[in-house]
C-alpha cells in the first residue's frame, strides 16, 4: 500500500444529509481541497472552522485543516464539510482526483493512522466496533477498545512477560558471570502464574462483542394462569400468545420485540411452572430456565402479591403483580399492579423494563467488547504459558525451552496491538472498514 500519496474519501453516510464531508489526508492534502475553492484572503489555520466556498456554483461550505503529525493519521488532512448532496459530492471527488488524490481503500485512513504510530491495531478495531455498534451496550464497549483500554492492558502484560524473558535470556548468555543472580525456578513459576491471573481477570472483566449483539431479553415467569401471556400480549401491543384459562398453555418459550424508550427488547414468555415430572413437564421446566440463565431481566409475576421470599435470581427482578382489575389492592413495595385486561399500569411496565434492560451493572461502562480474534489470541497466550509454567522447574536444565515459549506468549500479546504484525492479520483488521475511516 503506498502511503506517501494523498488519498480522498467520502466519509459521511451516503444519500441526502445535512452535511457531506471530503476527507484528504496525505502530503498535498491542504492544496488539493483548496483545489475546488473559491480563492479567497483568510488564513488557511489548522484547527478552526474556516468558511469557503466551493467553484463554480459559490456552494457556501467549510474546511478544517489539520496539520501532521497532529492529526488522525499523522499525515496532514483537510476535510470539506459541504452540503450532504450525493451529486455534488461526486462532482467533487472526481475533481479531486482530477487534480491528483487517489480515491482511498476501504480502512485507509485507519491504516495510515496505525503506519503513522498514531493508532495501535486494537483501537482501530474500537474505531470499526463503533462504526458497526448495532446498539447503546456495543457503542459503549467499542469506546474502551477505541480508548487504547486494551492496547494499555496488552502493553503492560507484554513489559511483564518481557522482563521474565529478559532473566532467563540472561542465565543463557551469562550463565558463566558470577554476578548474573539466576532466577529460581518457583520464582519463576510464580511470576508465569501470575501473568496467567492477568489474563484470567482481563477475560472475567470483559464482554464478548458477539454477546452484545443481541436486544437484551426480559422474561416472564411465574406460576400457570397468572396472567403471564397476557402481559406478553398487552407488553407488545399485540396478541403474539395463546391466552387461555387451561393452565399450562405456552409449552415452550415465544418471544416478541417491544418497543420501549431505551430502546427494543425481547420480551420472552414461558411455561409457567410445572409440578410433574413427566416429560413434557420436565421439558416446559428446562425451557423456562433456559430463558431465565440468558436474562437480563426477569418479570415475576403472581396474581397475588404474596410478600414472599426470594431466591438467588440470575438477573434483576420486576414483580408485577397482574390482574388488578380483579382485586385492587394498594401497590406492595417494590411491585408493579398491571391488568392487561384493562391496560392498567402496562405502558410503566413497559418503560420499567425497558430502563432495566438497558442498564448496565456497576462498571460495565468501562468494559471493553472483546472480539474473537482477541479471545482467540488470549486463549494462545495463556496455553504459551502454561507451556512455559510446565518447563519453568527444570528451567536451569534447557533454558531455551523456557525462552522460546515465553517469547512466543510475547509474540501472541504484540499480535493484540499490532506491535508484533503479520501482514495477513492487518490486512483482515484494516478490510473490514468502510471507505473514507
Ligand atoms: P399464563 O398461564 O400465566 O400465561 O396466563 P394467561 O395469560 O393465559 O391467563 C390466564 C387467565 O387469566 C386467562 O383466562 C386470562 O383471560 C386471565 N387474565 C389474564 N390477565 C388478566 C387480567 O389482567 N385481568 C383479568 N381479569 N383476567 C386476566
Amino acid at each position: 500500500m503506498n502511503l506517501s500519496d494523498t488519498i480522498v474519501a467520502i466519509s459521511s453516510p451516503g444519500g441526502y444529509g445535512v452535511r457531506g464531508i471530503l476527507r484528504l489526508s496525505g502530503p498535498n492534502a491542504w492544496e488539493l481541497a483548496q483545489s475546488v475553492l473559491v480563492p479567497h484572503a483568510t488564513k488557511m489555520l489548522p484547527r478552526r472552522w474556516i468558511d469557503v466556498q466551493l467553484e463554480p456554483w459559490g456552494v457556501r461550505s467549510g474546511l478544517l485543516l489539520f496539520k501532521g503529525p497532529q492529526s488522525f493519521t499523522g499525515q496532514d488532512i483537510a476535510e470539506l464539510h459541504v452540503p450532504g448532496q450525493p451529486v455534488l459530492l461526486a462532482h467533487l471527488q472526481s475533481r479531486l482526483e482530477a487534480a491528483g488524490a487517489r480515491w482511498a481503500e476501504a480502512g485507509e485512513f485507519s491504516f495510515r493512522a496505525w503506519h503513522f504510530g498514531k493508532l495501535d491495531v486494537s483501537e482501530a478495531e474500537g474505531i470499526n466496533a463503533t462504526i458497526h455498534a448495532g446498539n447503546q451496550r456495543q457503542l459503549a464497549a467499542a469506546a474502551a477498545l477505541r480508548n487504547g483500554e486494551l492496547f494499555k492492558w496488552a502493553t503492560g502484560m507484554s513489559d511483564s512477560i518481557a522482563d521474565l524473558l529478559a532473566w532467563v535470556e540472561a542465565g543463557i548468555d551469562f550463565s558463566d558471570e558470577p554476578d548474573v543472580g539466576i532466577i529460581q525456578a518457583d520464582e519463576i513459576k510464580g511470576d508465569i502464574q501470575a501473568l496467567q491471573g492477568k489474563l484470567a481477570e482481563l477475560l472475567s472483566h470483559t464482554d464478548r462483542w458477539e454477546r452484545l449483539d443481541r436486544l437484551p431479553a426480559a422474561v416472564l415467569m411465574g406460576e400457570p394462569n397468572v396472567g403471564k401471556s397476557s402481559l406478553f400480549n398487552a407488553l407488545l401491543g399485540r396478541d403474539r400468545a395463546i391466552v387461555s384459562n387451561v393452565a399450562g398453555t405456552t409449552r415452550d418459550t415465544i418471544s416478541g420485540m417491544c418497543e420501549t424508550a431505551a430502546g427494543t427488547v425481547q420480551i420472552v414468555d414461558t411455561p409457567g411452572l410445572e409440578h410433574s415430572d413427566e416429560a413434557l413437564g420436565i421439558h416446559m421446566n428446562q425451557a423456562r430456565e433456559t430463558a431465565a440463565g440468558e436474562a437480563d431481566v426477569l418479570i415475576l409475576v403472581s396474581d397475588t402479591a404474596a410478600a414472599d421470599h426470594l431466591p438467588q435470581l440470575p438477573a434483576p427482578v420486576i414483580r408485577v403483580r397482574s390482574k388488578c382489575d380483579l382485586q385492587p389492592t394498594a401497590d406492595h413495595v417494590g411491585w408493579h399492579s398491571a391488568s392487561a385486561r384493562t391496560g392498567v399500569g402496562i405502558d410503566a411496565l413497559r418503560e420499567n423494563v425497558g430502563r432495566m434492560a438497558y442498564q448496565r451493572p456497576a462498571g460495565a461502562e468501562q468494559r471493553m467488547a472483546l472480539n474473537q480474534r482477541h479471545v482467540a489470541l488470549l486463549g494462545n497466550a495463556h496455553t504459551a504459558l502454561t507451556n512455559a509454567e510446565n518447563v519453568a522447574a527444570q528451567w536451569q536444565n534447557a533454558p531455551e525451552i523456557l525462552a522460546v515459549e515465553l517469547r512466543s506468549a510475547l509474540d501472541i500479546i504484540g499480535q493484540i496491538t499490532g506491535r508484533v504484525s503479520r501482514d495477513d492479520i492487518l490486512g483482515r483488521i484494516f478490510s473490514h472498514f468502510c471507505i473514507g475511516k
